[in-house]
């Protein structure tokens, strides 16, 4: 017995790997014989659910390899607690037209004031853009960095961390670099430079950078390339989190002391 047409048109989109037309197509069909849409608009809209479905496989993809610490969003963050943020510079960022410039953010406070939300937030909304991106803290760069120029894998690891196009490097500065890790950080930096953007958060002033790489050379050298095209946000108003743990606490407060001093 020879194949029906539906059934050879079946096969050809498993051929094709056209999955999710394949599953469309029975209650796409139904529709059609009801409806009776055009040829070209038939086509369009089964068509459409196989564009939807690449597009969707390849942003899960995107996210799952940029290791973003947490789905946070801009829409999220309270532009209420830091007064001294100017949103407009945030939103502006949030253009993504940074990425596009291959230019730089450098994010600085204090802890808790909100700086890896910022940056995961853009860094989500980069991977939605269709953007690579990748998230890591300076500590575990430099780790894997030095790692991986003992293990005889130092070009492939500086071409993965050249490979997207926004890195975010979280933390820089709440550990001391040692001579090593500096000039792999500096490395890192200097092939990035003018080639795809750097999201960069650090409790340090740049002034006192010195004392993250204990080389001041090394350090003007990073500064040099980092500011080139940069966007430098300095946060300084109080620690979200610590703001939520004072809000706890007072709400204790009654409690404790039997309102006696409220
Ligand atoms: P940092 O990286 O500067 O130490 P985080 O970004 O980790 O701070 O912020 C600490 C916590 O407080 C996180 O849960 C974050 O989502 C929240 N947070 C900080 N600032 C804000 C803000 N302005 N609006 C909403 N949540 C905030
Ligand atoms: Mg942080």
């Amino acid at each position: 017995m020879t194949d029906t047409i539906y059934q050879q048109l079946r096969e050809h989109l498993h051929h094709l790997k056209l999955t999710a037309v394949a599953d469309q197509l029975a209650p796409a069909l139904e529709h059609a014989e009801r409806e009776r849409p055009g040829y070209t608009q038939f086509l369009h809209d089964l068509l459409t659910h196989e564009v939807t479905a690449v597009e969707q496989r390849r942003l899960q993809g995107r996210l799952r390899f940029a290791k973003l610490p947490a789905r946070k969003t801009l829409e999220q963050f309270d532009f209420s607690a830091q007064p001294n943020l100017d949103r407009r510079i945030v939103a502006d960022l949030a253009t993504l037209r940074f990425i596009e410039e291959k230019a730089n953010l450098l994010l600085i406070g204090p802890p808790g004031v909100g700086k890896t939300m910022l940056a995961t937030a853009l860094g989500h909304r980069a991977v939605e853009a269709g953007y690579r991106v990748y998230y890591t803290t300076a500590a575990d760069l430099v780790a894997r960095t030095a790692k991986a120029a003992i293990e005889g894998r130092w070009a492939t690891t500086m071409r993965f961390w050249n490979g997207p196009q926004l890195l975010i490097v979280d933390e820089l500065g709440y550990l001391p670099l040692a001579a090593d890790a500096a000039s792999h950080f500096f490395q890192v930096i200097s092939r990035r430079y003018e080639h795809g953007s750097i999201v960069l958060t650090t409790n340090r002033h740049i002034a006192d950078w010195g004392a993250i790489f204990d080389d001041t050379t090394v350090a003007a050298a990073i500064l040099d390339r980092l500011l080139h095209h940069a966007t430098v946000l300095s946060i300084n108003g109080d620690s979200y989190r610590m703001r939520a743990h004072r809000d706890a606490i007072a709400s204790l407060r009654p409690a404790i002391t039997g309102g006696e001093f409220s």
